[in-house]
């Protein structure tokens, strides 16, 4: 979004659509799913909310997690009802997101996945599909991405490498913007495998026909997703007091939004993991 901006972004715009809360007098936590849905429209009432025709997206049509106030409608609100501490509840969103694509994705026990990009959201992706059981494996082509993956990596048995030479996965998922990243997903597929579109691809890039036509050729299904259902963040709560202990090791650091101007050029290189931003009053 900083380098390329995004279809639902207005500028200007303060970001932040991975939020968590605390109410100061109770204790209480939050989590907020970003979307405010009209309600009515045919993809509201076929309750695909995240379709919404006039859908709003806090952090991208209205300021998000990253001003020093925001107002949500009390509807995005979701109580957190589980143990999890207040950094955790950052991932409710891009396990949301997560959860919304491989529950369209139907996986099977023991299917084999092939997930492209070893960034923070490739990572909940193959844990998702692990906790499904089935067998994912994450190709990252930055090997110091992937020696900073290695916690997670021991920890999980999740497999992540430069690259395979298996081939016939069921089901691929690009999670990073790369266009080639998605092509290999299609090369990588068996016939009649399903190829899950999570990431949108850098803008204005073009794609090899010969790649598209294997799509013809091997039956292929596409799956595409944008966003998490309001639903998909009640199970992620789930789905992060469970895995608290192996998302945890997706924390790069904890730092003040004094931090934040100064590792922006870190975080635009995509090697740190998940920066949290706690905005409480030391
Ligand atoms: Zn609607």
């Amino acid at each position: 979004m900083w380098q390329q901006g995004h279809r639902d972004l207005t500028m200007p715009r303060v970001p932040g659509h991975e939020i968590g809360a605390v109410d100061e007098q109770t204790g209480a936590l939050y989590t907020i799913w970003p979307g405010q849905s009209c309600g009515k429209c045919r993809y509201c009432r076929d309750n695909r909310e995240n379709l919404c025709d006039e859908i709003k997206i806090i952090g991208f049509h209205s300021d998000g997690g990253f001003s020093s106030q925001i107002s949500v409608p009390k509807n995005c609100l979701i109580p957190v009802e589980h143990d999890i501490a207040p950094q955790l509840l950052c991932f409710a969103e891009p396990v949301g997101c997560v959860l919304n694509a491989l529950s369209a994705a139907r996986i099977q026990e023991g299917e084999t996945i092939i997930i492209y990009g070893g960034g923070v959201i490739g990572m909940i992706a193959a844990l998702v599909c692990q906790n499904l059981g089935a067998v994912p494996l994450v190709i990252e082509n930055n090997e110091e991405k992937i020696t900073r993956l290695q916690a997670f990596s021991t920890e999980t048995g999740i497999i992540i490498c430069k690259d395979t030479r298996a081939s016939d996965f069921d089901l691929a998922i690009n999670t990073c913007n790369s266009p080639a990243a998605l092509g290999l997903c299609i090369t990588k597929l068996c016939k009649g495998g399903r190829l899950c579109y999570f990431s949108g691809l850098q803008k204005n890039s073009s794609m090899d026909s010969n790649l598209l036509n294997l799509i013809h050729y091997k039956e292929l299904q596409i799956i595409g997703s944008y966003g998490p259902k309001r639903e998909h963040m009640v199970a992620a709560l789930v789905f992060i007091a469970k895995q608290y202990a192996k998302l945890s090791l997706l924390i790069e650091k904890i730092i003040t939004p004094e931090d934040v101007p100064g590792l922006m050029q870190d975080v635009l290189s995509a090697r740190p993991l998940k920066y949290i931003i706690n905005f409480q009053e030391q």
